[in-house]
């Protein structure tokens, strides 16, 4: 692979394996319409609101051919950022899956599923990771720092119909910290105006600017999802082992990764990387 491939891994995923990512940004520097406290990314260097072409079908296609055959569970569409700003991730999304045979997954902020069109090519992906970190919007504003003009509201509004629509595995992720902590409840009743296939209960676990919760946290936490039939949470779900096809560029949107050192980390414990 080149030094500046747009795919990498394949990595592994407390949530989808052994993961191949595809970075459809692939921005020096994160690009994204969150700015989220809890991000590994560091800040927000371009805020963005507005869908546009980062990487062309061409070179997607260019460096699929490269891949093809790899040992994966799924393709995921995540990186340095937000996919779906990514205009083409729809188109890219069909070429990942005919051209690699593996199931495609796609993690999201679920800011952008506001509107129809994202809403569709998200329905394109075998499997589609939402993220809601808040149940009010007050917390959404402090959590997730948005850059993008819409309201909370409104996101659970998009989920809720995607849902309908969708024949696709749809997971739930939730990020607890400190903020949203006391609010496992409320987030459970949420979670069920979106009938997910499964729910995953995260904490940061790589540097960032906030503490993770701890392990007796996240198990209170579960106790306010057991209706839920699945439930995954990063400290419990067991990982695979793998290498990269190339640690540098996996290196740069999964920041100090622990295979390096030698040892199998929990996997990726930001909504943004795998
Ligand atoms: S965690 Fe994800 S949504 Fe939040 S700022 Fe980082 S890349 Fe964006």
């Amino acid at each position: 692979m080149s030094a500046n491939s747009i795919i990498y891994g394949p990595v592994p995923s407390w949530r989808l394996g052994r993961s191949l990512g595809i970075d459809l940004l692939s921005t020096k520097g994160k690009t994204c319409s969150f700015d989220c406290i809890y991000c590994q990314l560091g800040k927000t260097v371009h805020p963005l609101t507005e869908r546009r072409e980062f990487v062309s079908l061409d070179k997607l296609a260019t460096e699929l051919e490269r891949v093809k055959g790899i040992a994966a569970d799924y393709a995921t569409f995540s990186g340095v950022g937000e996919p779906t700003l990514a205009y083409n991730l729809g188109e890219a999304i069909e070429l990942v899956g005919s051209t690699l045979r593996l199931p495609v997954a796609v993690l999201t902020n679920s800011s952008l599923m506001v509107r129809e069109d994202v809403r569709h090519e998200l329905s394109l992906a075998d499997v589609v990771v939402a993220k809601v970190d808040a149940p009010n919007e007050e917390l959404f504003r402090q959590i997730n720092q948005p850059v993008v003009e819409c309201t909370l509201d409104e996101i659970i509004r998009a989920i809720t119909l995607f849902r309908e629509g969708y024949r696709g595995k749809l997971a739930l992720q939730v990020m607890f910290i400190e903020a949203n902590k006391g609010c496992a409840s409320e987030m459970a009743r949420l979670a069920e105006q979106f009938s997910p296939d499964e729910v995953q209960l995260n904490t940061p676990l790589r540097p960032c600017a906030v503490q993770p919760l701890t392990p007796e946290d996240i198990r209170t936490i579960r106790q306010a999802f057991s209706g839920f039939r699945n439930v995954l949470t990063v400290y419990e779900s067991p990982i695979p082992e793998v290498a990269p096809l190339n640690p540098e560029e996996t290196q740069r949107r999964r920041p100090r990764e622990h295979y390096q050192q030698g040892e199998i980390s929990h996997g990726n414990s930001n909504n943004h990387t795998l």
